[in-house]
């Protein structure tokens, strides 16, 4: 997958995707990652890629045209534009697994006050990390692309590693454990070293399903608003 990042501040990105897994996707080629910097686009001696916003108020606006010359430059036929803003549709799993689908991801970065409105079209989604303030879209480009990295096929060594986990089913994942097996007189769960896979499926189905309705009631409801769909469906078949 080739991704490219409009951003003034290619560091915040080149560098905490450089290491462990993804840094070595990147180094395999499962992960082409490029940048292009809105203030190679500027004209002016000072290079100049922000103004003060009309109507007034604090802050400043990034200019419509330098991040459109930067877009244009990498901007191909099958590339998927992504505009980061707190304003967005809300990543999570499902969205990470629409993007690693795709070809080509351009993540156009805001700073400061965010950028002039006007660019807001050339984008074919725009995306929100979460229901908070960054300085920057930059370290929202990190997670998003660490988090679609992951799902692209031959990253993880181990193939089922995206399937057992977190979100995918629609439950947070059980609980791990490691040796030794007891730990400050901690004891691992019986059923984890009862060799019995069914065992340790029905243990680990149990336990995400405890865990879920505890701390991710939302989660639970969804998936439970779900089931009687399915069944309705296999009976009408
Ligand atoms: N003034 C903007 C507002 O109130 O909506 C916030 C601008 S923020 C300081 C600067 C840039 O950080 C934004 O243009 C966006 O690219 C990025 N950003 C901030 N929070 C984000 C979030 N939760 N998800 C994705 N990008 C975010």
């Amino acid at each position: 997958m080739r991704v490219d990042a409009v951003t003034l501040f290619p560091g915040m990105i080149d560098a905490p995707l450089s290491d462990s897994i993804v840094g070595r996707a990147r180094a395999e080629g499962y992960l082409e990652l490029g940048f292009v910097n809105p203030r190679d686009f500027t004209e002016d001696r000072h290079r100049t890629v922000d103004d003060k916003p009309y109507g007034g108020g604090t802050g400043m606006v990034m200019m419509a045209e330098p991040v459109y010359r930067a877009l244009k430059k990498v901007r191909k036929k099958n590339s998927f534009v992504i505009l980061l803003t707190p304003k967005g549709r809300k990543f999570d799993q499902a969205a990470a697994l629409e993007l690693a689908g795709k070809k080509h991801l351009i993540f156009i970065c805001g700073h400061y006050e965010g950028i002039d409105e006007r660019v807001t079209p050339l984008a074919d989604l725009e995306l929100s990390i979460g229901d908070y303030v960054l300085t920057g879209g930059e370290p929202a480009a990190v997670a998003v692309i660490d988090a679609v990295t992951r799902l692209i096929p031959g990253v993880l060594k181990k193939s089922d590693a995206t399937v057992n986990e977190t979100f995918t089913g629609g439950l947070l994942e059980a609980p791990h454990y490691t040796r030794p097996g007891v730990w400050r007189g901690k004891k691992v769960p019986e059923a984890l070293l009862s060799g019995n896979h069914k065992l340790i499926a029905e243990w680990r189905a149990a336990q995400a399903g405890e865990l879920t309705g505890r701390a991710r009631p939302d989660l639970a409801k969804e998936k439970a608003a779900k089931k009687p769909a399915r069944a309705a469906k296999r009976t009408a078949q």
